[in-house]
Formats: C-alpha cells, structure tokens, sequence
C-alpha cells in the first residue's frame, strides 16, 4: 500500500518505520530536517513537503503534537490552504495524534464533504510500544473505515478498539491519560516516601508491583532513576513522553470535563502540578520526571 505518513517525532518515527518493514511503500514528511534524515538512513522514503507526500497515497497518517498542529494541516490557514483540499476522494485519513475530539470532528466533516474518509486513532503504548509494534489504538469512527483501516494498524499495534463515532477515540484517550498522570504522581510519591524511609526503590518498586499498588507505571515505566534500565527515568528523563504533552492531555481532559458536566478533581489537580513542573523548566522532559516536584533535591 502506499502511506504517506506526517510527523515523525517520539512516536510517527517508530510507527512509520513499521510500515515500511511490513513492506508498505511510505512517503515520511516532518518540519523538522533532522527528524526526516534519522527515517531515511533507516531507509524510508522522504517526502519534501506535506502536500507531495499524500499524492498518489491509499492512506495519510498524521502524529502531530496537538489540535492546532492538525487542523492547521489538514484545514489549512489565512496563508496555505489545508492538506484536505489536495488529497485525493477515497483515500483513508488516520490522525492519531492526540487532540480535542471536536478537533477531530472538524477534520473529518472537512474530510467527508469531499468524500474523504477520517478516523481519529490515538494510541497508548510510549514510545517502547510503538517501537515494538504493540501499540493499543483507540479509534473513532465509522466501523467500515476502522475495517479499511485495520491491516495497517496491525502493523504498528497490537490492540484495535472501536471506541464509537468521530471524535469518540479521542474521548477514550483522555480518559486513559488522566488515569496515567495521575498514577504516575502517585507512584512517585509513594516512591519518593519510600525513598525518605531509606528504602531501596527498587525493593520498594518490587514490593508495591506485587501487592495492591502494582500499576502500569511500576509495571513498565518506573519514575525512579536506575530502577529499570529501558525507562525514561535512566536516561535523564529523556525521549519518551513529554511533560509538556502530558499537560496538553491533562488540559483537553479539563477542557472537556467541563463540557460534559463531570467531577475529574484529581484529573485538575495533577494538571496544576504537572503545569508547576513544566513552568520550572521541566516541559520538554519525559512526563515521569514529576518525581522530582516530590523529592529533595541534591
Ligand atoms: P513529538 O513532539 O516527538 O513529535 C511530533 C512531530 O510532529 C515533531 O517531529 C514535529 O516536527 C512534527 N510536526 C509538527 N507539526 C507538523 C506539521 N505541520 N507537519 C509535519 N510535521 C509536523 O511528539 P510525539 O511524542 O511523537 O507525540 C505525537 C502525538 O502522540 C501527540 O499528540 C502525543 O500526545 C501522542 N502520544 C505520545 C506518546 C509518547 O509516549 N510520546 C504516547 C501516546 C500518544
């Protein structure tokens, strides 16, 4: 199949290459040059804009940071029109950025009044997920897009939930990310008293992974320096999950607690907090470095 992919960061990178393995035929784009060489010395095929890189495609794939970031490419601006004005009728658009779910819905109705099918398909997995191919997709959509769409998402993930209409993958998305933040601030804590204690986080980790505080974040992506060699933790907090995104995630989660009416208290407050940690000039870090809000530092 030929798939042009756009935006090549943390997570477009691992999943276009993929593609490009299982023997899909892909045309990359990123703004940023560096990001674009890293993908063609692994052999992936390089587009120079956005706009040559849908044409001729069956099927556009789109992880961008944020709304703006995706409806400025597919709806354009005052100065450039959008993508959805140059790609062809039928080709399957798949965004699985994760962004305001009336986002996603702008994008798509722009999508089907040209006869331009859209899917909003955000993932969960880090980037260790989309590494491995074992990504959990969470789509929003009609369900004979989702079917359209399904082998090309077996080759970056390992589980396909159809979560509803457009915009209902996004729904499920912030739902899942508020959980996750807010683990990840309990973990540290508990990690950070354990460490006050004198205790070996990596006995503690252990001990809490086996009892009734095991959760994701001990499981795969322990928030404590040295305790699990693969995770952001051990490498300076770098790659991985931006605190930044985090903040995004935990904002469109807010934003739309608000629209529906529903009580998400500890959802705001790990906002406040993950916001603190972003303004001390932590934003670009992997979103686990919050345990430093919570330890003495040296
Ligand atoms: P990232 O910042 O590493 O990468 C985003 C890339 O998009 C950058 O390379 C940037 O240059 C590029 N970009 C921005 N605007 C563009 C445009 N108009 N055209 C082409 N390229 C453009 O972000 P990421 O960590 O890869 O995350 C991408 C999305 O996936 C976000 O919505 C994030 O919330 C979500 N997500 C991330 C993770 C994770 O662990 N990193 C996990 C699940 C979901």
């Amino acid at each position: 199949m030929n798939i042009a992919f756009i935006g090549l960061g943390h997570m477009g990178a691992p999943m276009a290459l993929n593609l490009h393995k299982a023997g899909h035929t892909v045309r990359a784009f990123d703004l940023s040059p560096a990001a674009t060489q890293k993908l063609a010395e692994a052999g992936v095929g390089i587009a120079p804009s956005a706009e040559d890189s849908v044409a001729g495609a069956e099927v556009v794939i789109s992880m961008l940071p944020a709304s703006r970031h995706v409806e400025g490419l597919y709806l354009g601006d005052d100065t450039r029109p959008g993508l959805m004005a140059r790609i062809e009728p039928g080709t399957l658009v798949i965004d699985s950025s994760t962004i305001a779910a009336a986002s996603s819905r702008k994008v798509a109705d722009a999508g089907a009044a040209r006869g331009i099918p859209v899917i909003d398909a955000p993932v969960s997995g880090g980037t260790g997920g989309a590494v491995a191919g074992t990504l959990t997709f969470m789509v929003g959509g009609e369900a004979a897009h989702l079917e359209r769409a399904r082998p090309v998402l077996e080759k970056m993930g390992a589980n396909i939930f159809h979560a509803g209409g457009v915009g209902a993958g996004q729904a499920a998305k912030i739902c899942n990310n508020m959980l996750l933040g807010i683990l990840m601030i309990g973990t540290s804590e508990a990690l950070a008293l354990g460490a006050a204690n004198g205790l070996d986080p990596q006995v503690l980790s252990e001990i809490m992974r086996r009892s009734s505080g095991g959760n994701w974040a001990l499981e795969k992506y322990n928030p404590f320096p040295g305790v699990m060699a693969a995770a952001p933790a051990s490498k300076g907090y770098a790659g991985g999950f931006g605190t930044d995104l985090m903040l995004k995630d935990l904002g469109l989660a807010s934003d739309n607690a608000v629209s529906v009416g529903a009580a998400t208290p500890l959802g705001a407050l790990a906002r406040s907090l993950y916001a603190a940690h972003s303004l001390s000039g932590h934003g670009p870090l992997d979103f686990s470095s919050i345990i430093q809000l919570l330890q003495k530092q040296p």
